[in-house]
């Protein structure tokens, strides 16, 4: 018999990606990447979606013993219901388990786009081998994925792990949620541009080189570019990265008051520049934890997955939710 072979999914607002896994293995064998197409609705996303899967399995789609998928948006991981994906419209209690269970005729798992993330770096990446690991991923969003004990926490409704909507600034500025002062809000890739563009209009910042790197247009300013000047030795750039590692690194404090894990690990584009943000999140963890031992043995580093972690991430969602079911099985 065929050694079972698993697919891997990582939908978001601009493309859909899935890959073929071997058992236990985080080497994506043939990776497929397409756009999702999201306005063209829901059936032609279903269909891309099924097609995807289809390709990354190849002549191996009977030999499929599950399929992963990462999604964005709150979701309810034991229906298998996206709740609300924002990038994705119309998509609300939308049962995509059921429905991509239907149309490929194989065990389907789903799973918020943050925590399967955290899931792959947990097994595959620079989680592995730690039992209490605190994932965040700082891109156009802010996400997360935590492990306690040697499980992946997701709460009562799947809905646990929103660090991003954790209070940063108390009536601060408006979160994509709709509330005020979230950490996505002052510290995520889309907060740091907008700041930025801000306070460059407002006319600080005047010898910056962001004006120049601009061609002066202001609506250029994005984290990335913020990022680039920073790494230049750019004065004005380097304080907005410095005020948003600081909002994370009071955040990670707090998680690390509740949570102690051994590892801290940074994803996402922002997370990409490097010491320029690492530097103020660990001095700003350090100044607001109550005892030196939360993180005197707890590196904070850099994800080791990068673009890939959701897709590897969607193929060990599938392995480990076979092995899970099959454990259970077996104590039954
Ligand atoms: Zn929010």
């Amino acid at each position: 018999m065929a050694e079972p072979q698993f697919i891997g999914v990582d939908i978001g607002g601009t493309n859909i990606r899935a890959a073929r896994f071997r058992p236990n293995s985080h080497f994506p064998e043939h990776k497929i990447k397409t756009l999702t197409l999201a306005s063209g609705g829901l059936d032609i996303v279903l269909e891309r979606m099924e097609a995807a899967v289809r390709d990354a399995a190849g002549i191996h789609f009977d030999d499929i013993a599950a399929i992963g998928i990462a999604a964005p948006g709150p979701i309810d991981p034991r229906s298998g219901t996206i709740l609300n994906a924002p990038n994705l419209s119309g998509w609300t209690d939308l049962p995509l388990q059921r429905l991509m269970e239907e149309r490929l005729g194989r065990r389907v798992y789903l799973g918020n786009d943050a925590n399967v993330a955290a899931l792959g770096e947990w097994k595959f990446g620079a989680g592995r081998g730690h039992n209490d690991v605190l994932y965040l991923t700082i891109s156009t969003g802010i996400g997360a994925g935590l492990i306690a004990g040697g499980r992946m926490l997701v709460g009562a409704s799947g809905l646990a792990a929103e660090v991003g909507h954790m209070l940063a600034v108390p009536d601060g500025p408006m979160c994509g949620c709709g509330l005020r002062g979230h950490l996505e809000a002052v510290a995520s890739g889309t907060a740091i541009g907008r700041e930025t563009r801000a306070r460059l209009e407002a006319g600080q910042g005047v010898g910056s080189l962001l004006r120049g790197m601009s061609g002066g247009d202001l609506t250029r300013v994005t984290a990335e570019l913020v990022g680039a000047a920073a790494q230049a030795g750019d004065e004005f750039a380097t304080q907005q990265i410095t005020e948003a590692g600081t909002h994370i690194g009071r955040t990670v404090a707090s998680l690390l008051h509740v949570l102690n894990p051994s590892i801290v690990v940074f994803g996402g584009g922002v997370s990409l520049l490097g010491e320029v943000i690492l530097e103020p999140i660990r001095a700003a963890t350090r100044a607001n934890t109550m005892s030196v031992a939360y993180w005197r043995n707890c590196p904070m580093v850099l994800a080791a997955l990068g673009d890939d972690a959701g897709l590897v991430g969607a193929g060990a969602l599938a392995m480990e939710s076979v092995r899970t079911v099959a454990q259970f099985v077996a104590g039954a």
